[in-house]
């Protein structure tokens, strides 16, 4: 980098715009660049689904969420965690309340409010502070020779030097938003270590029912009468592959008591997703990769013991039909009947056992994760371990990477806006000490 005057974030997302935000208060001259025409384009969208801001869940819990990389976040999120999110929006006017899973959103439950706030505050920073500038429609394209940042711009190619710069360029998931992960070969070439880019808290694919003679997804009657529709309160787990042939009903047994989550996930047109779904995406990709497939078991009744729905199936029905029964003992209707008459053939069906026994573990065999691009966010990107402790590339001097583009991954919950948020101030921090020594 040349010692120019400022300092230049690309990215204009959560992790960026928090790096701004603390530099440019400590009168650090910022110049912000991004792709697109406008800044906080996932963060607008997350805004549809209520923006799920952080988790008020007690803090070992909640960073131990971020799994083999608990350890790592751990001083960025003692920093700026839970409570730092919720007291920052509140410093920009928006309240946050805590939802019945103890998610904490923003009282209105919008994005467009916190943005604006935001935006406003990094333009007219309080006295001390320096203006961000913002460089809208400037596509970073790599390093040029000299180590300068290369842009497309609407006037051509430029190169921009700066006496740090730090790249918050997102995953690669919902590309149409900005964040495409075309910056992964480019960081490579410039000598970081940057694991694959893989979908996370993604929907998958189903292998198809013997039962129904499908090869692959759910049979058309399936799919066209219940995709979109919630399996409501179940509990799921994970397994390996099945030894059995593809669309049979795998031999293996079902997890452990402690291993079933209960929630809710919905059925897609060729598999499914959700947050139970997204909250066991690491495993089940993981599976998958390693395996070939994965088995999600599906508890449909998982308030009821397995003594007891066996004790409903086989009560006699009289006259009465199968689902008539299944409604009347059990409550036991709609999609969650539709799934078992999918997964089972007649004759297991109608045997009070098989059938008590599918109702209480279900297994689903997935074949595959839905592509990176429809996912909630992606895995993998820049190993922590070729960053120092302030996340500067320890092969380049000067440049700093924060958020979604770092190597962890966490599920739906509040937990990557946070962690985002939390690596966007720390690299901040670390740029603020690195341009203004001591
Ligand atoms: C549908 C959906 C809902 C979500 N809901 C939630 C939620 O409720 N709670 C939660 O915690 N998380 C949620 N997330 C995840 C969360 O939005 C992301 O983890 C977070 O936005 C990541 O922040 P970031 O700053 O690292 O990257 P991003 O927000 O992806 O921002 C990266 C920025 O870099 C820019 N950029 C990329 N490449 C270039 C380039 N070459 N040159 C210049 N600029 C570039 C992009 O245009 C973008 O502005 C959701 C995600 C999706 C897709």
């Amino acid at each position: 980098m040349k010692p120019d005057q400022g300092v230049a974030i690309v990215g204009g997302g959560p992790a960026g715009l928090m790096a701004a935000e603390v530099l440019s208060g400590a009168g650090v001259p910022v110049d912000l660049y991004d792709a697109m025409p406008s800044v906080g384009r996932k963060f607008l969208l997350a805004g549809k689904g209520g923006l799920n801001l952080t988790h008020a869940e007690a803090f070992e819990s909640f960073v131990s969420r971020f799994g083999e990389r608990a350890g790592a976040l751990r001083p960025l999120l003692e920093r700026f965690g839970p409570q730092q999110v919720r007291d920052w929006a509140e410093g920009l006017g928006i309240g946050t309340f805590v939802g019945s899973s103890r998610r904490v959103f923003p009282t209105d439950m919008k994005a467009a409010p916190l943005l604006r706030a935001w935006l406003h505050r990094l333009r007219h920073p309080a006295p001390g502070g320096e203006p961000v500038h913002f460089h809208m429609r400037h596509r970073w394209l790599g390093f040029g020779a000299d180590g300068g940042l290369r842009f497309h711009t609407p006037d051509g190619e430029r190169t921009v030097h700066a006496r740090a710069a730090l790249l918050a360029l997102g995953g690669a998931s919902w590309p149409r938003l900005g964040s495409d992960g075309a910056w992964v070969p480019r960081l490579r070439e410039a000598g970081l270590d940057v694991a694959d880019l893989r979908a996370a808290n993604c929907g998958f694919d189903v292998a198809g029912a013997l039962a129904r003679g499908v090869a692959e997804g759910w049979s058309a009657v399936f799919a066209e009468r219940w995709a979109g529709q919630p399996f409501k309160t179940v509990a799921v787990a994970v397994g390996g592959p099945p030894n059995a042939p593809p669309g049979a009903l795998p031999d293996a047994s079902p997890p452990d008591a402690r291993q079933w989550h209960r929630g809710e996930f919905v059925a897609t047109a060729t598999g499914v997703e959700g947050s139970l779904v997204y909250a066991l995406s690491a495993p089940l990709r993981e599976c998958i990769a390693r395996e070939g497939s994965a088995t999600l078991w599906v508890d449909l009744l998982p308030d009821r013991s397995a003594e007891r729905v066996l004790a409903e199936v086989a009560h006699p029905r009289g006259s009465r039909s199968l689902s008539s029964h299944l409604k009347g003992r059990l409550g036991l209707d709609g999609i969650k009947l539709a799934l078992l008459n999918e997964c089972l053939d007649r004759e297991a069906m109608h045997d009070a056992a098989r059938l008590a026994a599918a109702i209480k573990a279900l297994p689903l065999r997935l074949i595959r994760p839905r592509p990176m691009a429809e996912a909630i966010s992606t895995a993998g990107g820049v190993r922590l371990e070729s960053l120092d402790e302030g996340l500067m590339a320890r092969g380049r001097p000067g440049l700093f990477v924060a958020g979604e583009m770092l190597d962890w991954e966490a599920p739906t919950g509040g937990y990557l806006l946070t962690a985002s948020l939390a690596s966007g101030a720390w690299a901040g921090e670390a740029m603020r000490r690195w341009v203004r020594p001591g």
